[in-house]
């Protein structure tokens, strides 16, 4: 299996919240390296450009206010197969229907604010960790 990078965000409502520290165990715990990170606030057209594929949705608005509505924690994660692990650790979109044990089922308030984000495929992960992670910030 590939060693792959993926992105993490741990939300405005979960740092908000308190669970840094909490989600970042369980992401070592769980054996993918952490090879970047950073605190930051995205302003609200960063946060559009961020989530543009979802532009056409319903909830794009609300999605992008929520995640300019708060400091996020940013993570280059790195390890085998890490892409589908993260996604697998932080479960369903809905934190009501993701399994017990993940981090959306720990921390998610709702199907909007539900604490994490991950990269979906490695297309994916390969705009979204650029789109935070300058070369020399990765190590
Ligand atoms: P995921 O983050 O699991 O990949 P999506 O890519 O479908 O999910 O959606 C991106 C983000 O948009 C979600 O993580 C969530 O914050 C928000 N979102 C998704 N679906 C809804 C919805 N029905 N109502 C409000 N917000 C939503
Ligand atoms: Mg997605």
């Amino acid at each position: 299996m590939a060693i792959e990078r993926t992105l993490a965000i741990i939300k405005p409502d979960a740092v908000r919240r308190g669970f840094i520290g909490d989600i970042l165990k369980q992401i070592q715990a769980a054996g993918l390296m952490v090879r970047g990170l950073r605190m930051m606030r995205l302003a609200t057209a960063q946060a559009e450009l961020f989530y543009e594929i979802h532009r056409a949705r319903p909830f794009y608005g609300s999605l992008c206010a929520y995640m300019s509505s708060g400091p996020v924690v940013v993570a280059v994660l790195e390890g085998e197969n890490a892409i589908a692990r993260w996604r697998d650790l932080m479960g369903a979109t809905d934190p009501a229907k993701a399994a017990v044990g993940t981090i959306r089922k720990q921390f998610g308030i709702d199907v909007e604010q539900n604490a994490v984000h991950g990269s979906d495929a490695a297309e994916t992960a390969a705009r979204e960790i650029p789109f935070f992670f300058s070369a020399l910030e990765i190590v």
